[in-house]
C-alpha cells in the first residue's frame, strides 16, 4: 500500500498538479456495495475473469486513501439495477456528498414514470454529475421514459458518465448504436463514456469527434488487465492525442483489480506527453466541472 501511495505522488510531482480529479470512483450504500463485491468475487465463472478487489475496505478508510492519493475531486457513481431504486440512491448520494466535500455529487436514474421528477430534484440539490449503466440496468437509453432525462442534462449541462460500451460483457443495448441514437436527439449532452467505450474503442471515439460535448473516461482502459482481453488498438492513438481535451481520468476506485497507481502508469506509457496527461488527470476535469 505504502508503494501505491509513493508512485501516485511521484506521478503527480513528476508532472507538476496539484493533484488528480477522478471522475470515476465508486461510493454507495454499504450493503449495495457488498453486493457489487460479490458479483466481481463471482465474475470469474461469467467472464472468465480473476476479479480480486483490491481495496475492500471500510468508507472511512477507503476515502482516506483517495485523498493520500492526491485526488481532489471524485464521483459516488452508483446505478440501479431495477425500478424504485435511483430516488433512494440518490438520496444516499446526496447525504453522502453533503458530508465528503470533496465528492462531486452524483446522482442516477433508471426508465420509469417518475425518473424526469426525482432527476429534477436531484439537479436542483447540487447534482454535478450522473451515472448511468446501460448493462446492469438492461434498458434502452432511448426509452421514452428517458427523455425528459436527457432533455434535462442537455439543457443544465450536466455530464452524464454512461456506461456503454459492450466490456466486460455486453448487453442488450450497449455498444455505440443505442446511445449514438440519444446523441442525434440531444446534441448538447454532455455523455462521458465511461471505460473509453472498451471494446468498442473506435466508434465512441467517433462520437467524440461528432459531438463538442462528448468526452471519455480512462476507467481501466489501458491497463494490463484489460489489454489483455480488450486491448486498445494501437492505430486509435493519434485520436487519443487529438481528443486530448475530451478524456477524463476515471479509475474504478475501489473496485480495480490491481493498485491504484498502474491506472496512472497505464497512462503514462502511452506515451502521449505531460502536457496530455496533465490535461487527462487534473485539468479538463476541472474546466468541466469548475473546481
Ligand atoms: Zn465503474
Amino acid at each position: 500500500m505504502g508503494d501505491d501511495h509513493d508512485a501516485v505522488a511521484r506521478f503527480r510531482q513528476r508532472l507538476g498538479l496539484p493533484g488528480l480529479i477522478d471522475v470515476h470512483t465508486h461510493f454507495m450504500p454499504e450493503r449495495v456495495l457488498r453486493k457489487v463485491w460479490a458479483y466481481f468475487d463471482s465474475a470469474g465463472p461469467l467472464t472468465g475473469l480473476e476479479w480480486p478487489i483490491t481495496y475492500r475496505h471500510e468508507e472511512d478508510e477507503r476515502l482516506a486513501l483517495l485523498r493520500s492519493f492526491g485526488v481532489l475531486r471524485f464521483t459516488s457513481m452508483l446505478y440501479p439495477h431495477k425500478p424504485s431504486m435511483a430516488a433512494w440512491l440518490n438520496a444516499w448520494a446526496a447525504d453522502f456528498a453533503a458530508r465528503t466535500p470533496d465528492c462531486l455529487h452524483t446522482a442516477t436514474f433508471f426508465p420509469e414514470p417518475d425518473a424526469g421528477t426525482y432527476v429534477r430534484e436531484a439537479v436542483e440539490a447540487g447534482a454535478r454529475v450522473f451515472k448511468a449503466h446501460l448493462q446492469v440496468g438492461a434498458y434502452d437509453p432511448n426509452d421514452p421514459l428517458l427523455d425528459p432525462v436527457w432533455g434535462l442534462l442537455a439543457e443544465a449541462g450536466i455530464p452524464v458518465v454512461t456506461h456503454c460500451g459492450s466490456g466486460p460483457a455486453p448487453g442488450k443495448h450497449t455498444g455505440p448504436g443505442p446511445i449514438a441514437r440519444v446523441l442525434a436527439r440531444h446534441p448538447r449532452l454532455p455523455l462521458i463514456v465511461a471505460h473509453m467505450g472498451m471494446p468498442e474503442y473506435g466508434e465512441f471515439l467517433t462520437l467524440a469527434e461528432r459531438y463538442p460535448e462528448v468526452r471519455l473516461d480512462t476507467t481501466m482502459a489501458f491497463t494490463d488487465f484489460t489489454e489483455d482481453f480488450m486491448p486498445f488498438p494501437k492505430a486509435e492513438h493519434p485520436r487519443l492525442a487529438d481528443l486530448g481535451d475530451r478524456i477524463l481520468l476515471g479509475t474504478d476506485f475501489p473496485n480495480i483489480p490491481y493498485p491504484y497507481a498502474h491506472q496512472l502508469h497505464a497512462l503514462e506509457r502511452l506515451d502521449l506527453g505531460d502536457p496530455w496527461l496533465r490535461a487527462v488527470c487534473h485539468d479538463n476535469a476541472k474546466a468541466l466541472f469548475g473546481v
